[in-house]
């Protein structure tokens, strides 16, 4: 059915995987313009409903095809706050490619042919990125009461309702624990899937707007919010993350070497480890590397780890050991190929059963039993059943544990009346997302969820709405 999907260009894989440059070139204009043609403009756009902030895709793609770029841009943003970041790091294939007329009913991810509606966005967002806000329109400031806000991380979530609240003349001020601002997009995501340049401008942007960041400040400890009301902030918005790593509670986990993929990943992402000894931060790169999980994290996690051995010289060879098979991973499809191509091997349906070190404690072989998939559980899919006796050894002088994320209660703890579910999550009203404490709200990983970026935003411009009608209230 239709035209052949345009092939977007990537960097050479033997290239790019020494260093840290981004790997997918964006759409040139004629190469945009012939990926909008193919789309058939649907009387009933499915792929509107696979987006979870409901971006009119249709209609965007039908500016593009009148080289309305402004027009496409406004329509984007008109959702999503983010467009150059969402069309860099969105699961499309699980969303709205997924929901694409030209996907074959019943496939697990989209179809090749699915129109490239992530490649198009990110084109759009790039336009719009290039004239330095001026579409995203003025501030509001004149006549706003100008009421305080305090926004309490700067990860997508924060600094979407950052903006939306500065837009409306809303004097803001974020509160960041780390000393750079931008959440996982800046620690976790690394830069060669989504370059500095384009977070660091979306942040300029902010700050143009008067939005005031205060880094090195962890509220919960250096702060409560009980003391931010009392300063005169007339509303609060958390927007924490999930930072705290789940582990596999394995014997030998203590081992050094054996790292979290938040640690490992904030160590190169964050600190620059992978220029150590410029840069102070050092990091230990082996001969034999497994990472072990399936999602985002481990992706990006054995595709850091492949460079580092690269750039040090190191003979490359680097695992991701995962207890399901390639189907079920949780990871965007793109990352999985990326990580093929540039060297990463796989190891399916394998269960890590325990560490082993040597006489000075450092890690030297991971032991694993042969899994087979057996019925599904909880989250649809099939669970894995260890293979009695499978049991088998591997060399091993680093692993990069990537199991999952669960929240940080540093702030939810110190705050009596906040109220958290089992899993530490800040529990929500979905309409207005405030808290149990009024005039807080929250949004983003901090309050669970599929744990995208894109959805993060979603719930960040939802609680900033709230928070406008929260304040004309309090106004009064
Ligand atoms: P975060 O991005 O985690 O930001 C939270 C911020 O709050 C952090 O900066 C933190 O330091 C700060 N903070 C926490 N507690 C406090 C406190 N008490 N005081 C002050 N500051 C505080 N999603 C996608 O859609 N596509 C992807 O490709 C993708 N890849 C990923 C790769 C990795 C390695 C990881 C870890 C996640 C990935 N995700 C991806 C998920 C996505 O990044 C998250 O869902 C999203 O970042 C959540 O946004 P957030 O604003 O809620 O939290
Ligand atoms: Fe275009 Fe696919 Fe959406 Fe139809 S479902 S409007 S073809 S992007």
């Amino acid at each position: 059915m239709g035209k052949e999907p345009v092939r977007i260009k990537e960097r050479d894989s033997q290239v790019r995987s020494g260093d840290f440059e981004e790997v997918v070139l964006g759409f040139s204009e004629e190469q945009a313009l012939e990926e909008a043609s193919r789309c058939i403009q649907c009387k009933d756009p499915k792929c509107v409903t696979g987006c979870p902030v409901g971006i009119d895709i249709k209609t965007f793609i039908g500016q593009i095809t009148r080289k309305d770029y402004d027009g496409a841009y406004a329509t984007i943003r008109a959702k999503s706050n983010f467009p150059s970041i969402c069309g860099r790091v969105c699961p499309a294939e699980y969303q709205c490619r997924k929901a694409c007329v030209f996907t074959k009913k019943n496939e697990p991810f989209a179809s090749e042919k699915a129109i490239n509606i992530h490649f198009l966005e990110r084109f759009v967002g790039d336009h719009g990125a290039r004239q330095g806000g001026r579409l995203a329109g003025p501030a509001r400031s004149a006549g706003t009461p100008q009421q305080k806000v305090a926004v309490i991380g700067s990860g997508p979530a924060g600094l979407c309702c950052a903006g939306e609240l500065a837009r409306e003349g809303v004097r803001v001020v974020i509160f960041e624990a780390l000393h750079k601002t931008g959440g996982v997009l800046r620690y976790g995501i690394p830069p060669f899937r989504l370059p500095r340049t384009i977070l660091d401008a979306e942040i300029d942007q902010l700050q143009n707007l008067g939005v005031e960041i205060r880094t090195n400040t962890i509220v919960g400890k250096a702060k409560l919010i009980e003391e931010l009301f009392a300063e005169g902030f007339s509303a609060v918005f958390l927007g924490l993350g999930a930072g705290t790593p789940s582990f596999l509670n394995i014997p030998g986990e203590n081992l050094c070497n054996v790292y979290s993929a938040n640690e490992f990943l904030t160590r190169v992402n964050l600190m620059s480890a992978h220029t150590f000894p410029q840069n102070h931060t050092p990091i230990n790169v082996g001969e034999h590397i497994v990472v072990i999980g399936g999602g985002n994290t481990a992706m990006d996690a054995a595709r850091v780890a492949i460079r580092l051995q690269k750039m040090r010289g190191i003979r490359l060879d680097t695992t991701i050991s995962y207890r399901r098979t390639e189907v079920e991973m949780p990871a965007r499809r793109l990352e999985i190929e990326h990580a093929k191509e540039e060297g990463v091997k796989f190891e399916f349906l394998v269960k890590p059963e325990a560490f082993t070190g040597d006489e000075k404690g450092f890690l030297k072989k991971l032991r694993s039993s042969r899994c087979a998939l057996g019925e599904p559980d909880a989250s649809g899919r099939r669970r894995p059943v260890v293979i009695p006796g499978s049991s088998f050894e591997v060399p091993c002088d680093t692993a990069i544990v990537a199991v999952g994320l669960g929240a940080n209660k540093v702030l939810t703890s110190a705050t009596p009346g906040l109220l958290t579910d089992k899993y530490g999550d800040v529990i929500v009203d979905s309409q207005t997302m405030e808290t149990s404490i009024k005039g807080v709200f929250a949004g983003g990983d901090i309050v669970g969820g599929e744990g995208t970026v894109i959805e993060a935003m979603g719930m960040a411009k939802k609680a900033a709405a709230a928070i406008l009608r929260y304040l004309a209230r309090q106004a009064v």
